[in-house]
């Protein structure tokens, strides 16, 4: 038998016109967009800081798969990528990933920023719960240290990545892999200190190198080590000698939303951590010095919750390039699902769509897929938008629309639409979809429709 819990009035500490839940990528695109238009904004944010992914999982390299394409940024992101660059320099010296973001200076641009651009922030706002009026959210309720308080919207979004707010709202949803439920692998990054730049730059990327021998050696049998995980992707390497991150601790089988599974999931990454900070010292001369200057402080998902929306966005769309209507993103064709079971059999390509396990498409013959905005509106909440890693999509999907410069994108939309929804007091199904096109277009998001 459960507890129950009283009943209980909760005060109410704040109210915006657009209500924005996580300070990820989609939540930062999407509380700039809808200030941009003139609304009261408030930002949620549950962590001591802002980026989501990118600062707390050393996710820094985030449009690596763009480099020589042609293609580019937009929107915000190519915004925060000139300005951050502008008030903080560039301090890679790996041509490889030039232009990664530094996660420690990006913190304090963004606090900077959103503060510039007129968005009240509150961080350590952990929100899990709402209060209903038939089909609209009431009020949010934020978990805080003197207990429960509640905030007021007209509009709120979800960028929460894992939908939490949605999930608290009711609005049905998917999550991992369609046969058994599976994510891809959680991830705790690693920075290492105590590199010699000129020697791991003297023959060309050397860190490339090392990524290519590791994943030799672990195919034949040789590397001894109890992660799974074959890839070695490395960071930004500084003068200093600092390697920004080690993309490599892979826990598999976690489901990112269930409190035991996560502290498996940190602790079994921590250990690997350590056990490949002691291979790469132990096996590659040039890194014999290297020492761990610190460990990402939480545990990375690359997928857990998709919400049902107006419309699911299949791995069919994406690769027979249909057109939406009402399309609010077009981004180029790129996958990457890191096997949910480990299994790395396959060549990763997306045909057949059953996927053996893991699908990795390079960008190829300026190939791209569009976003419709009714992937961004759940089924049965009203006054409710959700961007990011969370739309509705299927699974294989969600591995190209979770890039996080898409999923600013995407929540570049959703501030906007959830600002005219507002102004309007309209439903955000009901907006007009030229007139969001028209002010994403005029916010430097490239659109292929004719909008007169
Ligand atoms: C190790 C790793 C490597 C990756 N590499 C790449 C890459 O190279 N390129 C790329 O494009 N993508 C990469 N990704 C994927 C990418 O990081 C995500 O898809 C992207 O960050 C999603 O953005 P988001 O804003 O939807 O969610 P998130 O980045 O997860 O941000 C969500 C935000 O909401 C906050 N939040 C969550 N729940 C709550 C709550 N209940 N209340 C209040 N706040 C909440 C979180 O603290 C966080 O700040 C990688 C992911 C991982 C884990």
């Amino acid at each position: 038998m459960g507890v129950v819990r009283p009943e209980k009035e909760i005060e109410i500490y704040k109210s915006a016109d657009v209500l924005v839940v996580g300070g990820g990528p989609a939540g930062i695109g999407a509380a700039v967009a809808a200030a941009r238009q003139g609304r009261s904004v408030l930002l949620l944010e549950k962590r001591g800081f802002l980026g989501g992914n990118v600062t707390a999982c050393y996710v820094e390299n985030c449009n690596y798969f763009l480099a020589g394409t042609g293609f580019s940024a937009e929107g915000i992101y190519a915004e925060i990528e000139d300005k951050a660059y502008r008030e903080f320099g560039n301090d890679n010296i790996r041509e490889k990933n030039k232009y990664a973001f530094s996660s420690e200076y990006l913190k304090v641009f963004l606090d900077g920023f959103l503060q510039r651009e007129g968005v009240e922030l509150l961080l350590h706002s952990f929100v899990n719960e709402v209060i209903m009026n038939e089909d609209r959210i009431e009020a949010v309720i934020i978990q805080t240290k003197k207990g429960a308080a509640a905030v007021k919207a007209n509009m709120v979004i979800d960028a929460t990545g894992d939908g939490d707010v949605a999930f608290a709202a009711g609005v049905p949803y998917e999550q991992g892999r369609e046969k058994d439920g599976l994510c891809q692998p959680g991830t705790v990054s690693l920075r290492l200190a105590g590199a010699d730049p000129a020697v791991l730059l003297r023959n060309g990327d050397r860190l490339s190198e090392i990524g290519r021998i590791f994943k030799q050696d672990y195919r034949a049998g040789k590397t001894g080590l109890a992660c799974k995980r074959q890839d070695l992707p490395f960071g930004r390497l500084t003068k200093g000698g600092q390697i920004s991150y080690v993309n490599y601790a892979c826990a598999y089988g976690i489901d990112p939303t269930d409190i035991a599974d996560l502290t498996r999931g940190e602790m079994e990454c921590r250990r690997y951590d350590i056990e490949i900070w002691k291979y790469l010292k132990t096996h590659f001369e040039e890194l014999k010095d290297i020492e761990i200057a610190s460990i990402a402080p939480e545990i990375g998902f690359r997928d857990s919750r998709r919400i049902e929306g107006l419309y699911k966005l299949t791995i069919d769309d994406m690769e027979s390039r249909r057109h939406f209507d009402d399309v609010i993103a077009v981004f180029p064709r790129f996958y990457d699902m890191l096997s949910p079971d480990a299994n790395m059999d396959g060549d990763g390509s997306v045909e057949g769509k059953g996927y053996a396990g893991h699908i990795f498409e390079p960008v190829k013959d300026q190939r791209t897929f569009e976003i419709p905005y009714r992937s961004l509106i759940p089924v049965n909440v009203r006054n409710l938008i959700v961007a990011g890693r969370c739309i509705s999509a299927d699974h294989v999907a969600e591995s190209g629309t979770r890039a996080v410069s898409l999923c600013m994108m995407t929540g570049q939309a959703a501030g906007t639409a959830a600002a005219l929804a507002a102004r309007d007091g309209a439903s955000p199904d009901k907006i007009q979809i030229r007139e969001l096109q028209t002010l994403l277009t005029k916010q430097k998001i490239k659109l292929p429709v004719d909008l007169g």
